[in-house]
């Protein structure tokens, strides 16, 4: 690959995103080369009875990258563009991340390539179940715990507690995590990722003096993350100004209202044609003028190519991976404060933690009580990261990195490699 090419393989830039840590913490050779790989990596190939008699085969893999400060942990995702590469890019995501945040976690990643929008519930189902029962031998309640990621949902987790307490003869809800609330979920888990993302654009907001009652906001992404977050945007004061989701996007210079636009595209399943607003692309909605820019869908929409023109002021990166690192460098550069997606989306596996905690102690936690406990962790975590950037004088990425990364190190430096 040429200098000017830029890779927009996920696995590639998060192998960059580490080698930069590693070169900062002065990393041993041995030990980044432990870190780079994931430690198991299942593929399953899924026999499907389709509604039409016919069976479909899908492809589906459980990567598991790290378990050296606790139990595997991450979510499963369902996109017809998911690839070995992807799944391994971000488990390895999951790893710094449940380090960054700093709770008793590995990571570990799921994903099946099929597109759920063209699938029945009931085909959603059988491929859930026969998923969870191929991949069964590798999870646990202790050893690696699935949660929801991009097009799975509550629903998706009750169907894994479910096929792995019938599997094993007795309820164990503590299998999984982001399942419904009158199941074993928690309170607070179905917008934990967006309240953590929006704390964290307010802790950024407050470092750079920027009020956020007079701010404007722009969502790219209007799924669950992006849908929750542009509430919580409003809520703080915030205008959100555009939102968009794989059909188009929308524009209002003087604001739509989150909660209206979230009704519409649960009747229509798009934000395009929400009242009083003007269509706007999916390129386009990135590059406008305003303070807080959440990327809330998939990876590698911020490049080399549109970096130069991102006008916000703070970046919150709710999806996994939205920035690649040719950006990173053009963003810094021009002030761009950009929170790091293993920063700005933990909340969710956060309030994972929390729910499995709650399923293990046979516990349920008030609202409050959960969201006290990751609003405290989510501070910390910001202000870990962000005095870190300021003491070292790197970006908030490459911050979060070297904290992570030593984390993990060390975790692996002292359990020592056996035999
Ligand atoms: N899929 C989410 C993520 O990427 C949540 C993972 C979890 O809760 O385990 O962080």
């Amino acid at each position: 690959m040429s200098s000017s090419q830029q890779s927009l393989n996920p696995l590639e830039n998060a192998w960059k995103q580490l080698d930069i840590a590693a070169q900062m913490l002065r990393l041993d050779p041995d030990l980044h080369e432990v870190l780079k790989h994931p430690k198991r990596i299942l593929t399953v190939s899924i026999p499907v009875k389709m509604d039409n008699g016919h069976i479909e085969v899908f492809t589906g893999h459980r990567v598991q990258h790290s378990d050296a400060r606790g139990p595997y942990k991450g979510g499963i995702r369902y996109h017809p563009n998911v690839t070995l590469d992807e799944v391994k890019a971000l488990a390895s995501w999951m790893t710094w991340k449940c380090a960054t945040i700093d709770i008793p976690y590995g990571g570990a990643k799921g994903g099946i390539t099929c597109n759920p929008k063209k699938m029945s519930l009931g085909e959603k189902e059988r491929l859930t179940r026969r998923y969870t029962v191929m991949i069964s031998e590798i999870i646990g309640p202790r050893r690696d715990i699935p949660a929801p990621d991009v097009y799975t949902d509550p629903q998706t987790m009750a169907w894994i507690s479910d096929t792995y307490s019938q599997i094993h003869g007795y309820s164990i809800p503590e299998i999984v995590t982001g399942k419904p609330l009158h199941v074993g979920g928690s309170e607070g888990r179905i917008y934990s990722t967006s309240k953590g993302a929006v704390i964290c654009a307010r802790e950024a907001a407050s470092a750079l003096k920027i009020n956020l009652k007079n701010a404007t906001a722009v969502v790219q992404g209007y799924g669950n993350a992006g849908s929750y977050a542009a509430m919580f945007l409003q809520q703080a004061g915030c205008k959100v100004i555009a939102a968009s989701d794989s059909k188009g996007g929308v524009y209002s210079k003087k604001g739509v209202d989150a909660v209206k636009l979230n009704d519409h595209k649960n009747k229509t399943s798009s934000v395009v044609g929400f009242q009083g607003t003007e269509k706007i692309s999916n390129e386009e909605i990135l590059e406008l003028d305003c303070d807080i820019l959440v990327p809330a869908a998939l990876e590698n929409v911020i490049t080399k190519k549109n970096a130069s023109r991102i006008q916000a002021k703070i970046v919150s990166e709710a999806a996994n991976g939205p920035t690649t690192p040719d950006a990173d460098k053009i963003l810094a550069k021009n002030e761009v404060l950009v929170i790091p997606d293993i920063l700005a989306n933990s909340g969710g596996v956060l309030v994972s933690y929390l729910e499995w905690v709650q399923n293990l102690n046979r516990e349920h936690w008030t609202e409050d009580e959960v969201n006290k406990k990751m609003e405290a962790k989510m501070i910390k975590a910001f202000k870990d990261v962000y005095n870190t950037s300021k003491v070292k004088g790197i970006d908030m990425r490459s911050a979060a990195m070297v904290l992570a990364v030593g984390r993990v190190a060390d975790a692996v430096k002292t359990l020592g490699i056996w035999p």
